[in-house]
């Protein structure tokens, strides 16, 4: 469903990506592990337009998208949920869902998926016209996730759904990322906490200093030596 073809970014100077290739299939989660700054974020930017390929070519759904400005990639169906949710604070829970539908012309289909979030996320409409600033951090983290899901993607790519968050929230983020695989929506994770991103996903990249170390099915990744001493602490 989604190829990224030898994906190159630069900011300035910086090599961020050089010549990564990945492929996500139309059902499952595919996750990107790697350190600090191995490029994971600038992947999932330049999928979602928000980030220029100096060189490669990225396709969905058979067509050519690495040329889109971000709008027009949310219009063709992926929707990102970024790093540090990047929700709007000092807008109402509501109000921020909202913002996630804002292409559809589809008034009947917006409100229909509204209360589906709602009923996902009862938290969220607990706190409908709560100020999100006053949300906790998982509660924000649903949020923006909600928000992501108000376009009806066909795809998700989801920032470091667990930074920050303390461990049952991060089991709940968990069976969220399960449920929305479930729904028939394919999840590009990534992850700094590569043990529970590996137990989530169907397959996995391995990112180092903006190229693929290693790739392969999730399950064998965790059994890989490099990837227990390097990511799983073993
Ligand atoms: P982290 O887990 O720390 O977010 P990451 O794997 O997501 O790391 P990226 O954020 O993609 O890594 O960053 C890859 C490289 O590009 C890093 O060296 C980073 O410093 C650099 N970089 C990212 N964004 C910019 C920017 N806007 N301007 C300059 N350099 C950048």
């Amino acid at each position: 469903m989604l190829e990224v073809r030898a994906a190159s970014v630069t900011y300035g100077k910086v090599r961020a990506l050089a010549g990564v290739s990945l492929s996500v299939p139309e059902n499952g989660i595919v996750t990107i592990i790697g350190s600090n700054g191995a490029g994971k974020s600038t992947t999932l930017r330049a999928i979602s337009g928000l980030a220029r390929l100096s060189s490669g070519e990225i396709h969905f759904a058979g067509e050519r998208i690495d040329n889109l400005p971000a709008d027009r990639v949310v219009a063709r169906g992926i929707a990102h949920v970024p790093e540090g949710r990047r929700i709007f604070k000092d807008m109402t829970v509501e109000e921020n869902l909202m913002t996630g539908a804002f292409l559809r012309r589809d008034a009947a289909g917006v409100a229909k998926d509204l209360e589906g979030v709602y009923a996902r996320f009862p938290r969220l409409a607990e706190r409908r016209r709560q100020l999100a600033k006053t949300m906790s951090g998982g509660e924000q983290q649903m949020l923006a996730i909600g928000r992501a899901l108000m376009a009806r993607p066909k795809l998700l790519l989801m920032d470091e759904p667990s930074m920050g968050l303390a461990p049952v929230i991060v089991e709940e983020i968990a069976r969220i990322v399960v449920d929305i695989k479930a729904q028939g929506v394919p999840v590009v994770l990534v992850e700094q906490n590569a043990q529970l991103a590996l137990e989530l996903a169907d397959h996995a990249y391995v990112l180092e200093t903006g190229s693929l170390a290693l790739e392969g099915p999730a399950r064998e990744l965790q059994r890989n030596d490099h990837v227990r001493a390097a990511y799983l602490g073993i």
